[in-house]
């Protein structure tokens, strides 16, 4: 299918594939537009949001205040829902027809569906769930992702082939920046898409949690580890988020023992998370672990090991039991958001918790 005479330097143009989620850019995707710009600029290439649905014309501008230079909307109303089947067609057209040298996409459930369709449809090399993306002296794409559960770094090149395909996760780099004043040129394209095409299409979706909070995008976390004991437990992270405005995550442990759905595990299998405030409930902070969070601005664990390694990653360490630290924390944070509680007393309440330096 690729054409047999297009040398790799035929290729230019960093792509980033826009996912519409719930009627919106999807904010993952967003954040690509970060690396995006700084691959682009290092290859002294277009960057280019590439977005595919029906609407996609009114998220063009936003789009552009988002820091790319061209902005392709695919406008259909068989892209309304996704699907891989007409998503991967125009994508693989469009490719074979423009030749883009670099192509990146959320590692989302429907991100990873589509990368891995269009990399076996146009024969380009595909390297999935990379968390750093940089360009080498040779200017080819360097892909790294952590490997050998968390253990070491993988860099992928796709030497060969092109263009190079990158899934990134979530969270692995910050959103840019808006500016409205920002301009780039939008073309919109209507593509040869026929029911035909589509082979499989959802009659009915239902969705099946009640909780669809992505870790990713929260501000301030509370995550619970398997210190939290039991599910009945749950309820501590819970209100402890609540009394912050953050939202709930969890391990893999948590996960695997049915606490609490899979969406909500951070991690090297999980999500990358990087939230202003992590706080870590009864967490060991294994190495799978905490390379899911090591972007986190500020860090406290209460863990009551003192030798945890969740310590090693903590800004501050509180070493005790969770099940009399955290209904206390709720208890003076609640007094503090209600005005009940002033600043000395929230000094001698630091001086009164055991707090470890981090090592
Ligand atoms: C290939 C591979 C991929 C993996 N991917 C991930 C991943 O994406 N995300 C992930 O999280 N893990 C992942 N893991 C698993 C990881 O190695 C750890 O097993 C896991 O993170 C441990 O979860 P935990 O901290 O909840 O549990 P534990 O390691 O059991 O730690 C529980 C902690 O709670 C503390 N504690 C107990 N009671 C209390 C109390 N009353 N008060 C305060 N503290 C208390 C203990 O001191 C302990 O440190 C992966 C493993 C492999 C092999």
């Amino acid at each position: 299918m690729i054409s047999a005479g297009s040398p790799l330097s035929a290729y230019k143009g960093v792509w980033v594939w826009i996912q519409i989620a719930q009627g919106e850019p999807y904010p993952p995707s967003l954040e690509l537009l970060t690396v995006g710009r700084s691959v682009a600029d290092r290859l002294k290439e277009e960057l280019v949001a590439l977005i595919t649905g029906r609407g996609t014309e009114a998220h063009a501008r936003t789009l552009a205040g988002f820091g790319c230079d061209r902005v392709v909307a695919v406008e259909h109303p068989l892209l309304e829902s996704f699907s891989t089947d007409a998503h991967g067609k125009v994508l693989t057209d469009l490719i074979l027809a423009r030749k883009p040298s670099i192509v990146l996409y959320s590692a989302s459930l429907e991100g990873r569906d589509l990368a891995s369709v269009v990399a076996a449809r146009t024969l380009s090399g595909l390297a999935a769930d990379c968390t750093t993306l940089e360009v080498n002296e040779k200017g080819q794409l360097v892909q790294i992702r952590p490997d050998y559960g968390g253990k070491s770094l993988s860099a992928i090149l796709t030497p060969k082939t092109r263009p190079q395909m990158a899934t990134v996760r979530p969270g692995a780099y910050p959103r840019p920046a808006f500016n409205e004043a920002r301009k780039a040129a939008i073309e919109v394209i209507i593509p040869d898409l026929r029911p035909e095409d589509i082979r499989v299409r959802p009659l009915k979706l239902e969705v099946r949690t009640t909780d669809t909070a992505d870790v990713s995008q929260a501000d301030i976390l509370v995550v619970v580890g398997r210190g939290l004991r039991s599910k009945d437990n749950l309820h501590l992270a819970y209100e402890l988020a609540e009394v912050l405005g953050g939202r709930v995550g969890a391990t893999l442990s948590v996960v695997e023992r049915g606490w609490l759905p899979s969406s909500f595990q951070i991690g090297q299998t999980g999500k990358i998370v990087a939230p202003r405030l992590y706080i870590a409930l009864g967490v060991s902070g294994a190495i799978q672990h905490t390379v899911g969070m090591e972007g986190s601005k500020f860090v406290i664990a209460i863990n009551s090991d003192p030798d945890s390694r969740i310590f090693t990653v903590a800004d501050i360490g509180i070493v005790g039991d969770l099940f009399e630290i955290v209904p206390e924390l709720i208890k003076r944070l609640k007094e503090y958001v209600q005005g009940k509680i002033d600043h000395e007393k929230i000094t001698s309440l630091k001086a009164s918790l055991p707090l470890r330096e981090p090592s």
